[in-house]
């Protein structure tokens, strides 16, 4: 472990090695850009004095591009281990008990994918019990869908039960009113920085170019809503009400660590898609339902990896934009409490789970608390914590 002079207790995955960036206020200023250290997050404004910082979102940073990414995070590291910093950089230093945090940057376009073949095999079964588990183009792309960014929240964020039409197959006629099928949906997401023009396209060896780090996200899903409107164009009210986000973005350069070859694709991918820099990652989530654990998602086994998800969400010539956030769908693993979703958790509700209060859940109920953490391996045995997503359900107003 690299020793700095700033306190961070033992076993935090919040050392020296990770440095996530966030925007906190303090009690008494305005929001602005800071790293986690500890339990403490350092302001970046007053430490380095770079006007970037003193702004209330990354994008400034974001739009600087990978090279500047890594000059700041060398000059962060500087200044914690040097020991004759001390003085000026404690100064710094705001205890996390004394800061709110904010949405860490203004989400431009969000692109959610569908990568886990697990995830992906699970949903085919229960939704299409008489034919392939998966469809005929999955293992040919990473599939995703454009969602609404305006709706991307801060942990914490309470997240109210949308209303929406719903239609069982054996209902005569839709109805409209409150979900009663809520879930959760385990997700990594992508930060993109340095933006592109339209017309180009980005290789997958140009992945670290442009994407900065890493977030936990919860894409919060009403499956009642999604069941009945998705046929034929996709996700549309039953994921735009809410998608949660961790206040932490962990920099890809705290995750080299963690990076592993994903699994064995099989067709090869075509071309375009092929990866000789493998982005796997060995990412563990820990999905909590009321303080009970219920899930440890792993996202070592996703099939498609965030490069291949960057060079097929350009391959049409669309740009990138500073800010966009492109999440990677479900995380589940072989096992059954690997299962990144409840729907797949109960298998569509027929196997409710029982919590520690003798209660029993196959969807949300109101006032459940969903909480979805995840860590990596760090340097030398070291762990990188990317932090909790967290959030509470909230009736629909009548
Ligand atoms: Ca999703």
């Amino acid at each position: 472990m690299t020793t700095t002079w700033a306190p961070v207790p033992a076993g935090s995955g919040f050392g020296v090695e990770n440095l996530p960036y966030g925007v906190f206020r303090p009690v008494d200023g305005a929001a602005r850009v800071g790293v986690r250290i500890g339990d403490h997050v350092l302001d970046l404004a007053a430490a380095l004095g770079d006007p970037v910082f003193a702004t209330p979102s990354l994008n400034g940073l974001l739009a600087r591009g990978r090279t500047e990414w890594s000059r700041v995070r060398a000059e962060i590291v500087a200044l914690l281990t040097d020991p004759a910093r001390e003085t000026d950089g404690a100064a710094a230093l705001h205890p996390l008990t004394e800061v709110t945090l904010h949405l860490p940057f203004e989400v431009a376009d969000y692109v959610d994918f569908y990568a886990s073949e697990h995830h992906a095999t699970n949903l085919g079964r229960m939704f299409r019990p008489d034919s392939a588990a998966l469809l005929p183009n999955w293992k040919h792309l990473p599939v995703g869908y454009h969602g609404r960014a305006g709706t991307v929240v801060p942990s914490g964020t309470p997240v109210v039960r949308p209303a929406g039409q719903r239609k069982a197959p054996s209902d005569d006629a839709p109805v409209f009113g409150p979900s009663g099928r809520l879930d959760i949906e385990t997700e990594l997401g992508f930060v993109v920085g340095a933006p592109t023009t339209l017309g180009s396209s980005i290789g997958t060896g140009d992945f670290a170019e442009h994407v900065f780090g890493v977030c936990v996200v919860n894409d919060w899903s009403a499956r009642d809503i999604q069941a009945w409107e998705y046929v034929p164009l996709g996700p549309f009210l039953g994921k735009s009400f809410a998608t949660s986000i961790s206040p932490w973005i962990v920099p890809l350069e705290a995750l080299e660590a963690a990076r592993v070859v994903v699994p064995t694709q099989d067709p090869v991918p075509l071309p375009h898609l092929r990866e000789i820099e493998k982005w796997g990652l060995d990412i563990v989530f820990e999905v909590e339902l009321n303080g009970v654990q219920i899930s440890r998602p792993p996202y070592a086994q996703m099939y498609w990896s965030p490069a291949q998800m960057l060079a097929h969400m350009t391959s049409n010539g669309a740009s990138l934009r500073t800010g966009d956030l492109f999440a990677s769908g479900t995380v589940s693993g072989p096992e059954r409490d690997q299962r990144g979703s409840l729907i797949e958790l109960t298998w569509n509700g027929t196997e409710p789970l029982r919590l520690a209060d003798g209660s029993e859940r196959t969807f949300l109920s109101d006032g459940d608390v969903v909480t979805i953490s995840a860590t990596a391996p760090g340097p030398n045995g070291t762990r990188i914590d990317l932090g909790e997503v967290t959030g509470r359900i909230a009736p629909t107003p009548s």
